[in-house]
């Protein structure tokens, strides 16, 4: 396990996260390291503290131990699930041009209390916008994109 080392006049415990981010993302080719172990780290959970003037990005292990009742790795998943489901969501294999205006498409994406609506991604004035539909009830909301 990495050593955590201490700097002058920066707390040892009570950290809070505020927020875990996925270093492949900001850079492919970049090496983040933590700030307390220095250990090569992939997820960073950046921690703040009271008593401290600035963030610290961190790796899992130390978020751990430095925050009180966090759980690092549940977090990171938190986060793995997310990027999963907005790469399914991006899928162009699940997008279907609409038959209307081939300029148009649409999929259908399921909803947390599993039921089922029709997105679709449209060209109009002002840019692109979304139109999502209820497929049961025919509610239809519109949320223009700037
Ligand atoms: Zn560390």
């Amino acid at each position: 396990m990495p050593k955590i080392t201490l700097i002058e006049n920066r707390p040892g415990s009570d950290w809070t996260c505020r927020e875990v981010l996925d270093s492949q993302a900001i850079d492919p080719t970049g090496k983040f390291r933590c700030g307390f172990c220095a250990t090569t780290i992939r997820w960073i959970h950046v921690v703040e503290h009271d008593d401290y003037e600035r963030e610290v990005q961190a790796g899992c292990c130390c978020a751990a131990r430095l925050c009180y009742e966090y759980d690092a790795e549940a977090a990171e998943r938190e986060v793995k699930n997310r990027m999963d489901r907005r790469a399914r969501f991006m899928d162009v294999r699940r997008w279907k041009r609409s038959m209307p205006n081939p300029e148009n498409v649409w999929r259908f994406v399921q909803t947390p209390n599993d039921g089922r609506v029709r997105v679709t991604v449209f060209l109009n004035a002002e840019g692109y916008a979304i139109c999502i539909a209820g497929k049961t009830d025919g509610d239809r909301y519109f949320c223009p994109e700037k």
